[in-house]
């Protein structure tokens, strides 16, 4: 009998965690020809969603439980789902339902032909989310897509199915600076994407705000970022935005009202323009330099600070 993981991230989850326990025993009733490993790990959620996992984890043999000693984000809780999934099949899922679980028999189904290594999902529509979020995500995926080898599918979620192959290849990327989406597209494999329309979350609110997602984004560029450094290449923005703005001030009030001083004013825009290029430029550098620097400190992932496994690397 093969064996599937499934992997789900809580972040202050309390509200909608009963409601997915439910869903989910409800497709695993369905789904005899396997066995299940659940693990939930609880990334420093500041609500009883530690309280609540262990309770499913008493009462079901199925369900193991990690959880961090604070926030490390979604993304090492994914990388410490992978770590400790033993089974033939590993599937990442979010707890607020908004991956439904009901489609994870068709999954299973697809990837158990042996034609793909991988079943991924795709939103096909972002119904129920602001407009201005959808249109940078689109333009964000156009971009990225453009800039880098990494195919990555625009409303790509971190919900897919997996082989353990593809598993492993994926912990063997031990990077610090994570963004999953990139990580798949770039290990390769044969991967079905499976398109599914919007779901709104249970319960609880969306973890990401807008600048998290820009953040997010950067992530994905670049790979990291380093506050000091950012803030250099949006200064050097500004300095040239303001720089364009004032020149074309000093042109109007040339052309309406004269100027007895000639030539300074030219000069002086000039110097701030090139020197706010300079400065962005450096500061896009900067965003690399401070990448190699987070990566060559090699701090862990994430810190468990319980677990209902006994033998497992508490620092990974
Ligand atoms: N999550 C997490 N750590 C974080 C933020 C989120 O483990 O720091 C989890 C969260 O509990 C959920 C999943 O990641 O299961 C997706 O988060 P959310 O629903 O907020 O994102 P969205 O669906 O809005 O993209
Ligand atoms: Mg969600």
């Amino acid at each position: 009998m093969k064996k599937v993981s499934l992997i789900i991230p809580c972040y202050n989850e309390a509200e909608g965690l009963p409601a997915f326990d439910k869903e989910i025993n409800r497709i695993m009733s369905d789904l005899l020809d396997y066995c299940f490993e659940i693990i939930y790990v609880n990334d420093g959620s500041t609500d009883s969603t530690l309280q609540i996992i262990k309770g499913f984890s008493e009462e079901q043999e199925a369900v193991k439980y990690i959880s961090f000693s604070r926030n490390f984000g979604k993304e090492s809780a994914m990388y410490a789902g992978f770590c400790n999934a033993t089974g033939d099949y590993v599937a990442v899922m979010d707890a607020d339902l908004q991956d439904p679980p009901a489609i994870l028999p068709e999954m299973l189904r697809i990837i158990e032909t042996g034609e793909y290594d991988s079943v991924a999902t795709r939103r096909v529509t972002r119904k129920g989310e602001p407009a201005i979020r959808s249109f940078c995500a689109r333009k964000f995926y156009k971009f990225i897509n453009k800039i880098s080898d990494a195919d990555i599918v625009d409303g790509a979620r971190d919900y897919r199915l997996m082989t353990r192959d593809m598993v492993d290849a994926i912990i063997a990327i031990g990077e610090r600076n994570r963004f999953s989406k990139g990580i798949f597209g770039w290990i390769g494999y044969r991967t079905y994407w499976y398109p599914y329309e919007n779901v709104q979350r249970v319960a609880g609110e969306t973890k990401w705000s807008f600048w998290k997602l820009v953040k997010y984004s950067m992530e994905g560029i670049v790979n990291f970022s380093e506050a000091p450094l950012a803030v250099a290449s949006w200064f050097g923005l500004g300095c040239t935005g303001v720089s364009i703005l004032a020149l074309l001030f000093i042109v109007i009030r040339r052309l309406i009202f004269g100027d007895p001083v000639a030539g300074w004013a030219s000069t002086v825009c000039i110097i701030v323009f090139i020197g706010g290029i300079q400065l962005f430029c450096m500061g896009v550098i900067g965003q690399y330099i401070g990448k190699t620097y987070t990566e060559t400190k090699r701090r862990p992932h994430y810190i468990i600070s319980e677990s209902s496994e006994k033998n497992i690397d508490k620092i990974g």
